[in-house]
């Protein structure tokens, strides 16, 4: 069992926006046990001297796709599952390199790379998993192009790796019971129309509110919520109002919609970095010339409906929803996310509000007392300068998550 006393280290105490240093704080086991701001703590367990580093919670992440191993679609949809959960495990260690010691998966990722990172065999975040996604017929999560001959069954449901397209209020309850069943923390549903799937507009509402309804009323019951990639205002009211949780990107949201999810106490959760560097480099990956298009109508929607989202005051958490060979640009959202925010806000919304959203409060994304022990120590102050933590985390030299020391990079 892990028993260690970091000192000597400037303590970012993300609350009140304060950089104290000579502090120390006591490890043992997975949890901090105690915070000494500005003092050292004693005692007989073993010792690291951070020289002054500073210390923060791991980031979190709310938005990842870690299955979506390349931004080639069609090979994605051939790639078989071994491969997939091998590429994952090695994307899943590299975010937790970048300094993200929790992740939330927000679809595509199997029981399988779970279970291997909670048995240990790989290293990695922390991963809240919310299995296939939920996709109506035509719908965000429906990958395959229209077809000659229409699969039209009477089950209403057909799934893939990604997805259970599934249809009717009926049909998403099975879906959603499936998944759960099968160990999802969360339900993703697509509650409007996207970038990557081919037979629909962004501006396309998913999903009836009955539909959505089921899939919340299946998550309460297991006390869990729904996220929902939602781009438009009638996407995010219809969602939010059937009790979604969180919503997804979020590009288009207005004063409106903002207040109907303040009222909601929903969370929004931008993701700003895709957008970016599918811009930049989708083409190169087959990724279809129709979702390079448009990105154009969306890109530019996206900082500002942040602001929207902040002035009407919902909570605004942080996410990064890259594909593939779109990876390693992960930490590049903080710094997109500056344009808005204070570097403070913008770590506040990667530590404290995702684990209000992920239902962890007080023992994610905080060093306190009880907090499971997930640490950075960062050459430099983030708070004057973001990109410490933004250049594929090279600023970070020590890493531990959940109490096991993952990176030490001091001297
Ligand atoms: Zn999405
Ligand atoms: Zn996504």
């Amino acid at each position: 069992m892990t028993e260690l006393i970091v000192h000597g280290a400037t303590l970012l105490d993300l609350e009140s926006g304060e950089l104290i240093p000579g502090s120390s704080v006591r490890v043992s086991g997975e949890r901090i046990v105690e915070v000494a701001p500005g003092a050292r703590i004693t005692g007989d367990a073993p010792t690291l001297d951070a020289g002054g580093r500073t210390l923060m919670p791991g980031l979190i992440d709310a938005h990842v796709h870690a299955a979506f191993t390349t931004l080639d679609m069609p090979a994605m949809g051939r790639r078989p599952a071994s491969r997939i959960g091998i590429e994952a495990a090695g994307l899943l260690e590299a975010m937790l390199r970048r300094g993200f010691t929790t992740v939330r998966d927000a679809g595509g990722l199997d029981r399988g790379v779970a279970d291997a990172l909670d048995a240990g065999l790989v290293k990695g975040p922390r991963v809240f998993r919310s299995g296939r996604v939920i996709s109506q017929t035509g719908g965000h999560g429906d990958l395959d192009p229209a077809p000659n001959e229409p699969k039209l069954c009477a089950c209403h449901i057909h799934s893939n790796w990604f997805a259970h397209v599934a249809d009717g209020a009926d049909a998403v309850r099975r879906a959603v019971r499936e998944e759960l069943k099968n160990g999802a923390q969360q339900i993703k549903i697509m509650a409007s129309g996207g970038l990557s799937s081919p037979t629909d507009a962004v501006d396309m509402v998913q999903y009836t509110p009955e539909e959505i309804r089921a899939a919340v009323t299946e998550a309460a019951s297991r006390h869990t919520y729904v996220l929902a990639h939602a781009f438009t205002p009638a996407a995010i009211v219809q969602a939010v109002t059937a009790g979604v949780r969180s919503i997804e990107h979020g590009l288009l949201l207005d004063t409106a919609s903002a207040r109907v999810m303040a009222e909601h106490g929903a969370f929004l959760v931008p993701t700003l970095v895709t957008f970016d560097r599918l811009a930049e480099i989708g083409h190169c990956w087959n990724y279809p010339r129709e979702s390079v298009e448009k990105l154009q109508a969306v890109l530019t929607a996206g900082t500002s409906a942040i602001q929207v989202a902040l002035d009407a005051g919902v909570r605004v958490g942080f996410g990064s929803d890259l594909l593939g060979e779109a990876h390693p640009a992960q930490s590049r959202e903080l710094l997109l996310r500056s344009q808005v925010q204070s570097p403070l806000d913008v770590l506040r919304s990667a530590t404290a509000v995702n684990a209000e959203l992920l239902n962890r409060p007080g023992e994610l994304g905080t060093l306190a007392p009880g907090a499971l022990a997930d640490l950075l120590l960062v050459a430099g102050n983030p708070l004057e300068d973001l990109s410490v933590l933004a250049d594929s985390g090279k600023g970070i030299e020590f890493i531990m998550r959940g109490g096991e020391v993952v990176l030490n990079g001091l001297p």
